[in-house]
């Protein structure tokens, strides 16, 4: 993952300390087969794709000085949600990010890349499934998962068309969500909403790109989005 990281660096994406250290821990090689440190997305199958390197890199940096608003708290009482968890690669970094503790939920709907996100993880991982630091459910993500939060991350790796407020609700007083919006291709972003600890909800569209759409099964395996 080294030359990956430091390329990701000297592009500018990647620039802190705890960012880097997280990814080096998850071998992006468990998770594709293909060029796993080209800084490319691949092909995952069902219609969808691994999100590139410096994609998982972004959501990492925007989502993780938001943990400064819950320094008091125990850190096994993290809750984190990765909403289209597919290769479980992201899965994996969110857990790495607080040092296996706490939980994080990873939500997929389709069965086989649920299963295939699984195996992955199973590879060099196996100990956060079996301890159930990693809780993988396979489900239409859209309402989240109510019962296991409030979530002091939400990471979204598909598409909406706004906001979704099912998943706002979900958030912690505190946390923060990384949510690709926009359903063209060619006018998509990144937004950041942040809840602080009034719970006022306020959020920052950033950078411009190109996800799935978070969608049903159905359209998805249809080719729709
Ligand atoms: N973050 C993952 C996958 C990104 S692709 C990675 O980098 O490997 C987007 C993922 O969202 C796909 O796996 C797709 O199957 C999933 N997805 C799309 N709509 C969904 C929904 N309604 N519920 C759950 N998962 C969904």
């Amino acid at each position: 993952m080294r030359p990956l990281l430091n390329k990701l660096h000297k592009d500018k994406v990647l620039n802190s300390q705890i960012v880097f250290d997280t990814m080096e821990k998850v071998d992006r090689a468990d998770f594709i087969e293909k060029d796993p440190y080209c800084d490319d997305s691949q092909f995952l199958g069902y219609n969808v794709v691994i999100s590139a390197p410096h994609m998982h890199c972004y959501a990492l940096e925007y989502l993780y000085p938001a943990l400064n608003n819950f320094k008091t708290m125990n850190p096994e009482n993290f809750r984190f949600l990765d909403i289209g968890s597919g290769s479980g690669y992201l899965t994996v970094c969110l857990s790495k990010l607080i040092g296996d503790q706490g939980i994080v939920v990873g939500i997929e709907h389709i069965p086989q890349l649920y299963e295939k996100g699984k195996k992955n993880i199973e590879k060099q991982h196996k100990n956060l499934l079996d301890d159930k630091k990693i809780i993988l459910l396979n489900c239409d993500g859209r309402n989240g998962c109510k019962e296991l939060g409030p979530y002091q991350l939400i990471h979204v790796g598909a598409a909406s068309e706004k906001i979704p407020q099912v998943l706002v609700d979900q958030l912690d007083k505190g946390g923060r969500m990384f949510i690709p919006i926009g359903l063209d291709p060619d006018n998509q972003w990144i937004y950041v909403v942040d809840k602080d600890l009034n719970g006022n909800v306020t959020w920052k569209k950033t950078i411009s790109v190109c996800y799935v759409l978070l969608t049903s099964k159905e359209k998805q395996l249809k080719g729709e989005c």
